[in-house]
């Protein structure tokens, strides 16, 4: 992937593999501004940059520190710059979104719709407790993998998002709680191994320039041949979630399309892989729905599947979107699902739905306006 800010077009970002495996095909992509944005660069760079400008270096401190701090959105506005300079370099973008629209739901959960330099609309979601403030950040425009029982995956794939748009999220989401953002999962709009190098840029930039803990920052992915081993060549102390759903190769190819072409043997291979070369460990997702992957049957075979893996299963009751008729099981379901992972000694969280009535849990994202 890109650590410099540049787009790619669709056809570098979406692997042929993967376009082969019958998932939408992009539409034409809206267009992107050709200078890099300033959001994603480190410390280094804008000092480079501020020097290119003819300025003197201690600039960059102060640029840094507006952009990652302040949160300013235009160089018009730094006030500690000259005011003839600060014109000069208006233009330049700092890549932030604008909030479109914006919704809170009773447990407190905000869930934004952002407007992109190219007018595209993401969506973010601000998740607070009492100790923490989690941000669902998207990764995609969208999303080309298309799985049954996901919204985002319904509405189909536009683009990338760019690391700036990914960071720019957060910065978002920090400013309207006022309050720092403790916790990051790449569990919104898209698949973030379609997009890894944008993704890996801004975990590092989240990391380096916002300051959130790498352990603090997870990616969900669906899992994408080859891309899980590739990641792990980057040894990311950030935490890999894999969203399995299935205990079996058949009813995974049901729920989502791509498994088809990466059964789910060689999947847990790579993701031993992962463990072996990262000495990190893996969660992995399973959603539940009623009648079709809840069984104790079930349960038995996911814990097969996962002995000796040193792992974590966190199980996620189905959240309803409108385009099909799953059914969320019932809590005395969930719990007996539980205990039968607990049995074969598999630690096991229920993901606490958080956002349900502004659409903004897990799989319901789309970046509607229906709310
Ligand atoms: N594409 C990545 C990350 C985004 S989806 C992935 O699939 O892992 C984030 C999580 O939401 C995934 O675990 C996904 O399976 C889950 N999800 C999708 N649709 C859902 C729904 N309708 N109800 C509950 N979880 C859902
Ligand atoms: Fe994409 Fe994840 Fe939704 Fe599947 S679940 S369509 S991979 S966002």
């Amino acid at each position: 992937m890109n650590s410099d800010v540049i787009e790619l077009s669709a056809s570098e970002n979406i692997p042929a593999n993967t376009l082969e495996t019958g998932m939408q095909s992009p539409p034409a992509t809206g267009e992107q501004s050709p200078v890099k944005p300033l959001l994603g660069m480190t410390l280094a760079e804008l000092t480079d940059w501020v020097k290119s400008q003819g300025q003197a270096g201690y600039r960059g401190k102060q640029l840094y520190e507006w952009i990652y701090e302040k949160g300013v959105r235009s160089l018009l506005d730094v006030t500690v710059f000259p005011k003839q300079w600060r014109e000069k370099v208006a233009q330049i973008p700092v890549g932030r979104s604008t909030i479109h629209h914006q919704y809170t739901t009773p447990d407190g959960t905000r869930k934004y719709l952002l407007s992109l330099a190219d007018g595209q609309i993401i969506e973010a979601v601000g998740i607070p407790t009492s100790s923490r403030l989690t941000v669902c950040v998207s990764s995609q425009v969208g999303c080309p993998m298309g799985c049954d029982f996901c919204a985002t995956g319904k509405g189909g794939w536009v683009r990338n998002l760019t690391p700036n748009e990914i960071i720019d999220q957060v910065l978002t989401v920090q400013e309207d709680f006022q309050q720092r953002v403790s916790n990051v999962v790449f569990m919104g709009m898209g698949e973030p191994l379609l997009n890894t190098e944008n993704v890996l840029a801004a975990v590092r930039s989240l990391n380096q320039d916002v300051g959130i803990g790498a352990r603090s920052i997870t990616i969900s992915t669906v899992g994408l041949k080859g891309r899980i081993r590739e990641l792990a060549h980057h040894r990311l102390q950030s935490t890999l979630a894999v969203s399995l759903h299935a205990s079996n190769q058949a009813m995974r190819e049901q729920l989502i399309p791509s498994a088809y072409h990466y059964p789910l043997p060689e999947l847990l291979a790579e993701c031993r892989e992962y463990v072996e070369m990262t000495g990190r460990r893996i969660t992995f997702e399973y959603i539940l729905l009623a009648g079709l992957n809840d069984s104790q049957e079930d349960a038995e075979e996911l814990a097969h599947h996962l002995r000796g893996f040193q792992t974590h299963v966190n199980l996620i009751p189905y959240n309803p979107i409108k385009e099909v008729t799953y059914k969320r099981p019932s809590p005395q379901r969930v719990r007996d699902f539980v205990e039968a992972l607990e049995s074969q000694y598999i630690t096991v969280s229920i993901r606490q739905t958080r956002g349900l009535s502004a659409d903004a849990a897990c799989g319901q994202l789309r970046a509607s306006l229906s709310n």
